[in-house]
């Protein structure tokens, strides 16, 4: 059965190098993306179709050189791809990460029928919550066609997300929802023309530990509690029909 995306987010790293009071995903982890994650993912899954691929963390710049890996890989197995969304800190270049965006940037342009100059967003985080991005970096990115301008906001209470540091620290005013991450039934449907059958997944998260879950804006502790399954293990096609790999109950918090 071969996949459609609407969106994939591929979290490249569980490091970072801030401590940000807000976050959801909680402490940073020592776990990055790796090559064998990555290739499990694309070997052993047909992956027909990517509507938005979002880069996550973490902090991406830390490891820019598995999207660079990831951006090779679709290539090489000529898998399209509409647009990408990437958000960072910036306190750190990366010359990979960006090697790897442009090359993404080319190829969704040779694929895509309407020539536009961008097809991707690099955003730059700047709240009340991250320390001031690095002048020096954004000098670096400023002229990237798909480099977002920076601009600095004040993130509203309302809109912190309810787990990680932002519980620890008290400042979200939401209540946890898991409704998102087990009820994974609602993100897919089969579909099947003359030629192939379709699994249409519209969103899902492919962690760095290689676990698959249903809803990314979570901590890492609640994602590895309530994957689906592990692209060392098992195929997206196996987690999502035949079941996730143990029982997702919502009695955790
Ligand atoms: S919000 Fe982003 S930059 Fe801040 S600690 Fe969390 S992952 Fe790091």
């Amino acid at each position: 059965m071969k996949l459609y995306y609407h969106r994939l987010q591929i979290e490249l790293t569980r490091r970072c190098n801030q401590e940000c009071a807000h976050c959801c995903r909680g402490d940073a982890q020592d776990i990055d993306l790796t090559k064998e994650v990555v290739d499990c993912f694309f070997q052993n899954n047909t992956i027909n179709h990517i509507g938005t691929l979002l880069f996550s963390g973490g902090e991406p710049t830390l490891n820019g050189q598995m999207l660079e890996y990831v951006v090779d890989s679709l290539i090489t197995k000529n898998i399209p791809v509409e647009m990408f969304i990437l958000g960072i800190n910036g306190l750190s270049y990366n010359k990979d990460m960006v090697n790897g965006l442009n090359k993404l940037q080319d190829y969704i342009q040779a694929i895509s029928n309407h020539k536009r100059r961008s097809t991707g967003l690099l955003i730059v985080s700047q709240d009340q919550f991250h320390k001031e991005a690095n002048p020096e970096v954004l000098k670096q990115l400023q002229n990237l066609p798909y480099f977002v301008p920076v601009e600095k906001t004040i993130t509203p209470q309302s809109h912190l997300l309810p787990y990680g540091r932002a519980v620890q620290n008290k400042l979200s005013i939401q209540e946890p929802n898991l409704e998102d991450l087990t009820n994974y039934q609602k993100n897919y449907k089969v579909k099947e023309d003359q030629e192939s059958k379709y699994l249409i997944l519209a969103y899902q998260y492919l962690a760095a530990n290689g676990n698959v879950i249903n809803d990314g804006n979570q901590s890492y502790d609640l994602m590895d509690q309530y994957a689906l399954g592990n692209v060392k293990r098992q195929t997206v096609e196996e987690m999502y029909l035949q079941g996730p790999v143990r029982k997702l109950t919502k009695n955790v918090l």
